[in-house]
């Protein structure tokens, strides 16, 4: 029987996802349950490239727009590649589109939705007067800027005021283990690395005025609530953070 972890302020949950709601941001973190999808994918993966049956994947992306009230068609993403780079979304997603290499979504349009895919990586909403980020950032995309990106993206994008950033489950301080390389690449040390620490101190230095964790690590986490690489292998599936305006 799956026990749900009890979330620190702002973040709830509100069915079987993760939700946070501050003024006219919205953002959501989804788990595993909801979808139709199979082991080892079972059931909510968004994985669009992973081994899984995409006709599952679909239907996992319609419920859960209809579980969230977004519209299934406005939900903007990229194909990631760990490098640092936010889309700017001045316009509606297309379907005919091709998905740009990049690591985050950003916007000002009230209800397109801001999407990224994780699993270990963390998943991070960005949040200013008048517009919305979320961005995909594992070590690669810290030690490449890819947060600062998101921050420089809300202003471009004529956001205004204090930004607050909200980090989803990810890998956590104790469970991420890394080589010296890493260390020496951070200026750390120990067999872990804090990936939600080093994503703190980045986006506060980057003159974010506050940063919530939701506290969730994907790796020890009971394992039928998130998706976890280092933990299940390549051959899993992906969760999602969602931001938008309203
Ligand atoms: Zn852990």
């Amino acid at each position: 029987m799956l026990t749900a972890p009890v979330l620190p302020a702002p973040f709830r949950w509100e069915g079987p996802h993760i939700a946070a709601d501050l003024g006219d941001h919205h953002v959501r973190f989804t788990t595993r349950r909801g979808g139709v999808s199979r082991e080892p994918f079972h059931s909510l993966n968004l994985g669009r490239w992973t081994q899984d049956e995409s006709g599952h994947v679909l239907t996992n992306y319609d419920r859960l727009a209809a579980d969230l009230g977004v519209d299934r068609e406005r939900i903007a993403m990229g194909f990631q590649v760990h490098g640092n780079e936010v889309q700017r979304r001045d316009e509606e997603p297309h379907p005919d589109d091709d998905l740009l290499a990049c690591d985050g979504q950003a916007t000002h349009v009230e209800g397109l939705t801001c999407l990224v895919l994780t699993a270990d990586c963390l998943p991070v909403a960005l949040l200013c007067e008048g517009a919305v980020a979320m961005v995909h950032a594992g070590w690669r995309g810290l030690d490449g800027g890819v947060l600062e990106d998101g921050l420089r993206a809300l202003r471009e994008l004529g956001g205004r005021g204090p930004v607050t950033a909200l980090i989803g489950p990810g890998a956590g301080p104790d469970c991420y283990e890394v080589g010296p390389e890493l260390h020496e690449r951070f200026g750390t040390s120990g067999p872990t690395l804090d990936l939600k620490g080093i994503a703190a101190r980045r986006l506060l230095e980057g003159g974010a005025a506050t940063v919530h964790d939701v506290g969730l690590c994907t790796i020890c986490s009971d394992a039928e609530l998130f998706f976890s690489h280092r933990r299940d292998g390549p051959c899993t599936g992906r969760q999602a953070g969602l931001a938008w305006l309203s």
